[in-house]
């Protein structure tokens, strides 16, 4: 007897679907296909993107939807928030005193220090012994601005310097009879003070500011006491690398600090063990406790700081989700990674950022109430077919994985997604044992948004899913590793000069302060610290030895199975070990990807041939 059934999996970023045909226990695979998770996996805003998938894949099988008589799920929980994600560090808030900037074109070069003063208010000044610092709103014209500073100098006033909030820093100065520094592109220039003393640094094309990026600089300019210098230390570090800045000392008694602790995480073990470590301890310590904790029921942060924010507002997120009380929310697992974290700093007047280290973090939640019969009943209410739910999606993964070529028992699979990192190991008896980890591909992403400070999701995730390229003529481009590769075509002009992500069929130009290599290490290493940390707790915890040396073959699987660089990673770092580690070939044609979909078509199978 003939029979069509589906294999859906969903899961945090994709929802894959096969579609196969049952003959007394032979399959045959009829198509396949994937469309981008709709909602938060496991609740019922998945149904949406299941159907849709389902009609495609219908539709490449040349089949009607109808004829699909049944339909696997995938149990797709624990449930895992995207929002567990989060970078934890200390937050010092400082009502700072002083600001710093990176246009692109600044006019001029050198250092000005003066009472910042309205470019308005110019022609009332009388004072030959102070100098000033001119602030030039955008009403006020460049060429009007360049005729008035021009003349209050020939009336024996100095100016120094002059910061200006449209692109109009290389105008201005281009009109100027003596040439001072200017910053432009200061969007809030409402927020810069005045009547106070102001230092503006502009360096050459090519170089970075030394001065104000010197706390000692700083305290030399501003006549700083020790105190008072440790306090704008963080300005100085915010303004590391830039080619110009300017920084305004407001009078004593404005500069107040607060600060937000990282927190301490408390780890629940079994039997009522506690163990607690500092978020400032580093990702190694944390991730080292959890480890002599070994099975952990739950993880709460500190109240009222980041740490305990974060978690709490997990549980929170969840409980609404799934309807059940916060208390009863757990998180089975997480990962921590060292993160660097880019701080506001308030009074910034053009978003300035400070570098600071941090911890990023990524949880597992489990719930207790399963959601996923919730989207099953759904889904068969909308769709009208039989849906069943299938078996645990490591388990599910691991029979689709042993559909590569070249692959048999004993086995272990490294599933590697969007939100989490599944792994499970099929010994030769067939026996399965899985876990999931928290950390995946999103948190590579984030760790990319965070470090590169791009607060751009999207941009970052081709720059994880590309290699870089630098335009350095119309004709050449410079590769990452130093090649350079001849066009026939020219590049587009747009790209000239720049650090570009190199998609197969688009160049998407980056920001002018990053680097190829600040990006690539960046890059590089956010994938590690993921993926290869997951990767080896992974395997310490399927292998029932917890000792690598027992283990030959692993096969990737998922979506970030498909990056061009985290495989090789793991291969290398796996093949200490003597382990042969590839991704896999779902089927012989799909590659890493289908195989929780696969697993669930083939698992039913079985079930029907034993009865
Ligand atoms: P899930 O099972 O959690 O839904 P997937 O297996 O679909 O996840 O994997 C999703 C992850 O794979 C995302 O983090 C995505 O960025 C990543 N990914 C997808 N395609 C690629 C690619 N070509 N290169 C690198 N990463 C990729
Ligand atoms: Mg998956």
């Amino acid at each position: 007897m003939k029979k069509i059934i589906a294999g859906v999996d969903i899961g945090n970023s994709s929802t894959e679907v096969a579609v196969a045909q049952l003959e007394e226990g032979y399959v045959k695979f009829l198509s396949q296909h994937l469309v981008k998770t709709t909602g938060i996996k496991g609740t019922t805003d998945n149904v949406k993107g299941i159907c849709t998938a389902l009609k495609e894949a219908a539709k490449k099988a040349s089949i009607s939807l109808n004829d699909i008589e049944l339909i696997r799920l995938n149990d797709a929980v624990p449930v895992i928030g995207d929002l567990a994600m989060d970078l934890i560090s200390e937050t010092i808030i400082t009502e700072s005193s002083m600001i710093g900037h990176n246009p692109d074109t600044p006019g001029g070069a050198g250092m000005g220090i003066g009472i910042t003063v309205l470019i308005d208010k110019l022609s009332t000044l009388e004072e030959k012994e102070q100098e000033y610092i001119v602030v030039i709103p955008k009403e006020f014209d460049y060429e009007w601005a360049a005729y008035q500073i021009n003349k209050t100098e020939q009336n024996g006033i100095t100016i120094t310097g002059a910061i200006v909030q449209k692109d109009d820093g290389v105008l201005i100065h281009n009109r100027l009879t003596k040439k001072i520094p200017i910053v432009d592109e200061v969007s809030l220039i409402d927020k810069v003070p005045l009547n106070k003393l102001a230092a503006i640094e502009v360096a050459l094309p090519g170089y970075v500011i030394r001065t104000l990026s010197n706390p000692y600089g700083l305290s030399t300019v501003f006549e700083l006491d020790p105190d008072q210098t440790k306090q704008i230390a963080l300005v100085a570090k915010a303004l590391v690398g830039n080619r110009s800045a300017v920084v305004i000392l407001t009078p004593q008694g404005e500069l107040v600090e607060r600060k937000i602790e990282a927190g301490r995480v408390i780890l629940q073990g079994a039997n009522k063990q506690e163990l607690e470590v500092s978020i400032n301890d580093g990702a190694e310590s944390i991730m080292g406790i959890y480890e002599k904790l070994g099975t952990l029921q739950d993880v709460k942060g500190e109240t009222g700081t980041n740490v305990g924010g974060m978690f709490n507002g997990l549980r929170h997120d969840l409980a609404q989700l799934t309807g059940q009380p916060a208390q009863e929310i757990m998180i089975s697992d997480f990962l921590a990674v060292d993160a660097v974290i880019p701080t506001t700093i308030s009074g910034a007047i053009a978003g300035e950022l400070s570098m600071e280290s941090g911890v990023a973090l990524a949880s597992m939640v489990k719930t207790d109430k399963v959601p996923i019969q919730k989207v099953a009943s759904l889904l068969e209410e909308k769709i009208g077919i039989n849906v069943e739910i299938g078996g645990i999606e490591a388990d599910m993964a691991i029979r689709g994985a042993l559909t590569t070529p070249g692959t048999r028992k004993p086995i272990v699979i490294l599933d590697m997604g969007g939100g989490s990192t599944d792994a499970a190991l099929m010994n030769e008896a067939g026996k399965i044992t899985s876990i999931h980890l928290a950390g995946a591909g999103d948190m590579v992403t984030m760790l990319i948004n965070s470090e590169l400070a791009l607060e751009n999701k999207e941009l970052a995730e081709k720059i994880k899913k590309n290699p870089l390229g630098k335009v350095l003529s119309l004709f050449h481009m410079q590769l990452e590793d130093g090649t350079i590769l001849f066009s026939n075509t020219p590049f587009p002009p747009h790209t000239f000069g720049k650090v570009l992500i190199r998609e197969e069929n688009e160049l998407t130009p980056l920001p002018n302060i990053l680097s190829m290599e600040k990006v690539r290490d960046i890059r590089r290493s956010a994938k590690r610290r993921v993926f290869v940390t997951n990767s080896l707790r992974a395997l310490k915890r399927v292998i029932p030895t917890g000792n690598l040396k027992h283990l030959s073959f692993v096969v990737m699987l998922g979506g970030s199975a498909l990056d061009f660089e985290i495989p090789q990673m793991i291969t290398e770092e796996l093949g200490k070990y003597g382990i042969v580690a590839g991704f896999a070939n779902i089927r012989g044609t799909e590659g890493p990807r289908n195989a929780v979909a696969t697993g669930l078509i083939l698992s039913s199978v079985r079930k029907e041939v034993a009865q």
